[in-house]
């Protein structure tokens, strides 16, 4: 029998979901619905902003999809009917499934950083959607326009987010465009939290490397940034501390994106609980939730994890369907690298399994990169450096080519 199986979202968890879907079950029919034409990604944005790569280096077009028969819709869906296996897109079609996965993203929860509502953005942007680039190019332009002597401010909020270290790495890089162009220019981080990924090994990074340049505010010294003001351009603390910002990055609280909010996929912490064997919602039967829209903790919020879940959530909803045994013992990756300067590259690796009381990180497996000082470590940073290219190059051909 021909299933159906259709993909909300062609992102990191539904492009790579799709891939997988036309080569392990051939036999299946497989429809991406995602409005976008091509693909934005997020993993490598920091290196726009820095310069080192340009917007057509990071957009992946859907042709690679197509050619291997992914029926490619680019329209939104707009709802979903769990009881007639439906999902009905806003220009009005309705397609009809047997399986679906869910892989939307996120949502920003507008308001609730006081001030940080929609339009915020256009000022103190937060280029931590994907959408076409528009917020990296925005953020890149406003830190050619920076004075020398400005401050760049970073608003980072509490955990669960989008890529745990991505505001570190997108510090980092920031810290490196502005030591080579804009020597006098701070780096002031405001943290809602008081420990972050990786964090032995960026402030490590940041002493040697940009010294003098950041200022990392952790939560319990007033770092928690609780109103914005785009007029003044004030990052105003729980304290009530006032900070002028010239160029504000806000990255804004988040929930999982709002098709998997409107079909009541979401419980009260606006993630979506899944069962951690088949990805399946705990709300709905045969909608499985991938990528980061899911809570998956302890899995990070990353592009690798939703690549990785995208195949046991396909294998797993395909086996259902067909009324096969599920795929045995899943084993779930993640390695999340960062650059934080030339020749410079760090990493954190996670294995997680799940269980029946949720996802479990791997005991004695992953870790972060070995500590040191620069002159011991050179080499070490280099390799490092040159896997993130290599991951990158790699992890989008497993979803796009
Ligand atoms: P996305 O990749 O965001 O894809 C979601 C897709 O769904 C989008 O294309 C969207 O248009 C579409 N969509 C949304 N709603 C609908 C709808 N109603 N109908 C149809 N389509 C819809 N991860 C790493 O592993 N390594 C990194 O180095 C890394 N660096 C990062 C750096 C930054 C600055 C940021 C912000 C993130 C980074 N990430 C990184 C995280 C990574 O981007 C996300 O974890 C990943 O994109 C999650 O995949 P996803 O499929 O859940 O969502």
């Amino acid at each position: 029998a021909r299933g159906r199986l259709v993909i909300i979202g062609g992102g990191f968890g539904g492009a790579s979901a799709a891939r997988f879907a036309r080569s392990a079950y051939p036999h299946i029919a497989v429809t991406l619905i995602e409005p976008q034409t091509s693909f934005v990604t997020c993993p490598y944005g920091n290196l726009l902003l820095e310069g080192r790569r340009t917007l057509t280096d990071i957009t992946h077009s859907y042709d690679g999809l197509k050619r291997r028969g992914v029926k490619v819709i680019h329209d939104w869906a707009d709802s979903i009917d769990p009881a007639g296996k439906k999902v009905k897109l806003r220009g009005g079609a309705t397609i009809a499934y047997d399986k679906l996965i869910v892989s939307p993203g996120i949502a920003i929860r507008w308001g609730a950083l006081s001030g940080y509502d929609r339009g915020a953005e256009e000022i103190f942007p937060h280029a931590w959607v994907p959408e076409k680039g528009e917020q990296v190019k925005l953020l890149r332009r406003q830190l050619a326009a920076l004075p020398d002597g400005g401050v760049v401010g970073f608003a980072i909020p509490a955990n669960p987010f989008r890529c745990p270290p991505g505001p570190y790495e997108r510090i980092s890089l920031i810290a490196n465009y502005l030591k080579k162009h804009k020597p006098r220019a701070k780096i002031l981080a405001l943290d809602s939290k008081d420990a972050f990924s990786k964090q032995g090994l960026f402030q490590d990074a940041w002493s040697e490397l940009y010294p003098g340049l950041i200022e990392w505010v952790p939560g319990s010294k007033d770092g928690k940034v609780v109103r914005v003001d785009v007029k003044e351009k004030i990052f105003e603390t729980e304290f009530g501390t006032r900070h002028r910002i010239d160029v504000g990055n806000v990255i804004p609280p988040q929930s999982a994106a709002r098709i998997a909010v409107d079909s009541g996929l979401v419980n009260e912490t606006g993630w979506v609980p899944v069962n951690p064997y088949t990805f399946e919602a705990v709300a709905t039967k045969d909608i499985h939730v991938i990528g980061d829209a899911n809570i998956g903790g302890p899995l990070p919020k990353s592009g690798f994890i939703a690549n990785s879940t995208s195949k046991q959530a396909v294998a797993a909803a395909i086996a259902l369907l067909e009324g096969r045994e599920l795929p045995k013992d899943p084993v779930y990756f993640n390695t999340c690298y960062s650059h934080v300067g030339d020749d410079y590259g760090i990493s954190v690796v996670g294995v997680f399994r799940p269980s029946e009381k949720g996802f479990v990180e791997t005991p004695n497996s992953g870790g972060v990169s070995p500590r040191g000082p620069l002159a011991e470590k050179r080499e070490q940073r280099k390799l490092e450096a040159r896997y993130a290219d290599s991951w990158y190059a790699s992890i989008t051909r497993d979803a796009f080519s």
